[in-house]
């Protein structure tokens, strides 16, 4: 089940890369970047900007979920069921699925066209979501016939899986861009729905294994950005021996205005976004513990 796949990615690894995208994670960040990749099922998008009023999807709405309020299409998340007739119907594609199961060739097939670019840049692929481990028999399965290829691979993850799950990734995977995003499990479980014990847990089995590291942390201001937070990445990022460096993810609205085209319903906040000062002092502190520190952007 996976979302997209995005060709000439630049933010998800080295080099040049194809990022595909899976559906479903298990965590709900306030701030989600890919709101669309919450849920594991495919589900109905709107795009109010490209709709045209012709009336078609109203017609063929086998619910009545469709009318128009004050001169504008709306769709009741209530009534709707998702079934996505209307997206058919809609010509200028203002509706779509956003969401579909695809057959593992066919996404390799897809990797393998740019294989050229990945050898001249030093890319590959990476799988991101959502959370790639949420689906371990199909990421599995990509990664080895990646590798069989010789592309390089690299997960990126929120960590919160199984070990077991860990384990069996591991050995497929070139890189591990591993997300933390706070130290207080009070405070995680508050931000993204979960502990964060079982995500800090597998970073330290993936960082025994010598498995390649990068820790990235969505710096978002008012949630995660605080003093005490980042030393606490620091002493928890210093105590391990095999991460390369950490990004900062910088906060954007993106995914506040992502979600707004599903229909049905994801809070999604809109935080500010982080002063150079502030992204400054943090790489500060952080490099006071010996860490190498990147300012990055999110994978879209
Ligand atoms: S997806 Fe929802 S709005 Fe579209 S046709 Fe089906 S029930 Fe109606
Ligand atoms: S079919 Fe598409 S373009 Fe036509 S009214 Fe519905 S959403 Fe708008």
């Amino acid at each position: 089940m996976i979302f997209d796949i995005k060709k000439y990615a630049i933010h998800d690894g080295p080099g040049i890369r194809t990022t595909v995208f899976f559906k479903g994670c298990p965590l709900h960040c306030k701030w989600c970047h890919n709101p669309e990749s919450i849920r594991t099922s495919p589900e109905l998008g709107f795009r109010q900007s490209r709709c045209i009023g012709c009336g078609q999807c109203i017609e063929v709405c086998p619910d009545d979920a469709i009318s128009v309020v004050d001169g504008v299409i709306t769709t009741d998340s209530a009534k709707c069921t998702q079934c996505c007739k209307c997206v058919d119907a809609c010509i200028p594609a203002a509706r779509e699925i956003i969401g579909s199961e695809r057959g593992i060739n066919e996404i390799v097939d897809e990797i393998e066209k740019d294989i050229m670019f990945y050898d001249s840049s030093g890319g590959g692929v990476t799988i991101s979501g959502g959370e790639p481990l949420a689906q371990p028999d199909v990421l599995c399965a990509l990664l080895t016939e990646c590798r069989d290829r010789g592309i390089h691979t690299t997960v990126d993850t929120t960590c919160y899986a199984k070990l077991d799950v860990v384990k069996r990734v591991r050995p497929l995977g070139d890189l591990f861009l591993c997300d933390v995003k706070h130290l207080d499990d009070k405070i995680h479980r508050k931000i993204t729905g979960v502990s964060n014990e079982l995500i800090l847990s597998n970073i330290r089995w993936l960082d025994d294994s010598g498995a390649d590291i990068i820790i990235r942390m969505p710096f978002v201001p008012g949630y995660n950005d605080s003093e005490s937070n980042i030393k606490a990445l620091g002493e928890f990022v210093s105590s391990l021996s095999s991460v390369l460096f950490i990004e900062l993810l910088l906060y954007n609205s993106g995914g506040r205005e992502k979600a707004k085209r599903l229909v049905k319903f994801v809070d999604i906040v809109r935080a500010k976004h982080a002063e150079d000062e502030s992204v400054e002092a943090a790489t500060r502190i952080l490099e006071s513990y010996g860490l190498e520190v990147k300012a990055g952007s999110y994978n879209e």
